[in-house]
């Protein structure tokens, strides 16, 4: 029997709020497996496992994959769907509320990959908590709308560059896979979706102080139209000026033309 029909047969109801619409289409998932590099020792995190046809190839390939699933309905037509994949476990509950750490310090494994498929507002928390919570994942796979995604990869002049984009670049190589068409989900959505890859970077740019630098981009920020001598009047601003004349910029200029490195010059400056 195939997914449409178990799903039919288990009188599964589609819930929009969850963001529920199934990827079932072979090439593609066939793709995203690819793009994980995933051996017998890895441990795949997959959020939000959905009917299952990702968990099915992503464990042919790892060691083990722990599911998340907020919808516990999904529970007996994943059973039937994954019967054969003994190196699946799942937890039905919504992901944002667990203790990773927890999770997963019964495995034994040598690196960890994270695939996800989710509504656009919670991939953002859902990578942050990876950050907050210190686990080190090698590759985080993402589905988003195509809009969020140019978020992500954003570079500096563009209208996507933001905070976000500077934190998230911060901790890893971000990068578009390929672009999915809406017509391969079911039930089909309103938008098209794409692939990126959050690769860990081995590399961090030096800062004397994180913090800073966060709070520094945050607040550089706040009123995107604005200039940087609008937004960052708390800071010394005399001490800016001179630090980003040396990349022939000045404090007449926005937020979204500074790069992450400039940025990070600057707050080393202050930190001093
Ligand atoms: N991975 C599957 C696929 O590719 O077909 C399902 C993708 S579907 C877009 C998103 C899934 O994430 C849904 O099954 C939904 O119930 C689940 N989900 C949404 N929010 C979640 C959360 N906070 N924690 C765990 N699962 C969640």
């Amino acid at each position: 029997m195939n997914v449409k029909d178990i799903l039919n047969e288990s009188k599964f109801t589609f819930k929009k709020k969850f963001g529920q619409n199934f990827l079932l289409d072979q090439n593609i998932l066939n793709n995203i497996v690819k793009l994980g590099n995933i051996t017998k020792d890895t441990l795949v995190i997959e959020i939000g496992v959905g009917a299952g046809a990702l968990t099915k190839k992503l464990s042919e390939k790892a060691m083990v994959v722990l599911g998340y699933e907020i919808d516990s309905s999904l529970k007996e037509p994943l059973s039937k769907i994954l019967s054969n994949n003994d190196n699946v476990d799942i937890i039905y509950d919504d992901f944002l509320n667990r203790n990773i750490k927890e999770d997963i310090n019964k495995y034994q494994y040598k690196n960890i990959m994270v695939v996800a498929n989710l509504p656009y507002y919670i991939t953002t928390p859902i990578i942050t908590k990876f950050i907050n919570e210190q686990i080190d994942v090698e590759k985080i796979i993402v589905m988003v709308q195509k809009e969020v995604a140019d978020r992500f990869s954003a570079i500096p002049g563009t209208k996507s560059y933001n905070s976000l984009t500077i934190f998230l670049n911060y901790y890893f190589d971000i990068r578009k896979a390929f672009l999915v068409s809406k017509n391969v989900f079911y039930p089909k959505p309103n938008v098209d979706s794409a692939v990126v890859i959050f690769s860990k970077k081995t590399h961090h740019m030096h800062l004397k102080n994180k913090d800073h630098f966060f709070k520094l981009v945050k607040d550089a920020f706040v009123q995107k139209r604005k200039t940087l001598k609008n937004n960052l009047k708390s800071y010394d601003i005399k001490k800016i000026d001179e630090c980003l004349k040396k990349h022939n910029k000045n404090i007449n200029f926005r937020a979204e033309n500074i790069t992450i490195e400039e940025f990070g010059d600057i707050s080393n400056e202050l930190s001093k």
